[in-house]
């Protein structure tokens, strides 16, 4: 990786124009490959930009990078940009070809007491763009949002529109409350999380109620449960939110049911 080599002039690197996925294999098979390839295919069309690559090229080279199966557990991380023309200037020329990169990196297994002890959350005021449903690479906001939650002891900060929540800087949440999963809807002030969607799958296959509607800050500090979701963490459950409690402090009962099923689906993908 240390020989690959990008232009200065690059626009992903000058205006941060680009976007991008990540994508976790078990054993050298991906986990919903077709939905991070179609949320690649909505991020570009959102920006304007030809996807430079054919469905069935993205999926021989993701194939290639994480190797055969049995392969290791790694997360694909590939990026386009809209390349690098000669000069500096928001507009584009058209015939400036695309800049592919790709790379493969070990999935770092859950530690131990994130089941047992749950994970340490902030609230922020979401400053973000009113585009948030682009994989877009411009992540600056989440830069300094996840500086704020490291300076407070916490692995993630939980982000509100004037006291709506709408996601985790690098996650999306869930909440619990009387036995029902609650989670933002998908729209323009949130990213349309595929570990989201697996999770609300999940519930609906196994019979627990969802509900995809507006949450209000007040609501999540009530809730009985709150999770985060994302490819590479999986489903984790929040035990503290702005150093209270959240419901008994505990990973709760239905984290602990959801985290079954997540697993036993991964397993089923690791198997091919
Ligand atoms: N929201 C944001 C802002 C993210 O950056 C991510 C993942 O990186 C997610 C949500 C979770 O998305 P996914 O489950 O597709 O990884």
């Amino acid at each position: 990786m240390t020989e690959a080599r990008v232009s200065v002039m690059d626009r992903g690197f000058i205006f941060g124009d680009g976007v991008y996925e990540v994508i976790p294999s078990y054993g050298g098979y991906f986990l919903r490959l077709e939905q991070h390839l179609d949320r690649l295919d909505a991020s570009l069309a959102a920006i304007r930009l030809d996807n430079p690559l054919a469905r069935d090229e993205w999926r021989s080279v993701l194939r290639r990078l994480v190797g055969a199966p049995p392969a290791p557990d790694q997360s694909v991380y590939l990026q386009v940009t809209r390349g690098a023309p000669a000069s500096r200037d928001h507009l584009c020329p058209a015939d400036v070809a695309p800049t592919v990169f790709a790379c493969a990196s070990p999935i770092k297994p859950r530690r131990p007491e994130i089941a047992t002890e749950g994970v340490a959350c902030i609230t922020r005021p979401d400053i973000r763009w009113l585009h948030c449903e682009i994989k877009s690479t411009s992540l600056i906001a989440a830069v300094m949002m996840r500086r704020e939650a490291e300076d407070a002891s916490a692995l993630e900060t939980i982000m509100h529109r004037d006291g709506v929540v709408t996601e985790g800087a690098v996650s999306n949440v869930l909440m619990v409350a009387s036995n029902t999963i609650m989670t933002p809807p998908n729209s323009h002030l949130l990213l349309p999380g595929i570990t989201r969607e697996l999770t609300l799958l999940l519930a609906e296959e196994h019979g627990i109620r969802y509900l995809e509607e507006p949450v209000p800050l007040e609501t999540l500090r009530n809730a009985d449960e709150i999770w985060l979701s994302s490819s590479t963490r999986e489903v984790l459950p929040v035990t503290r939110l702005d150093g209270a409690p959240v419901g008994d402090g505990r990973p709760g009962p239905l984290w602990q049911h959801m985290d079954r099923l997540y697993q036993a689906h991964k397993e089923k993908v690791r198997n091919g």
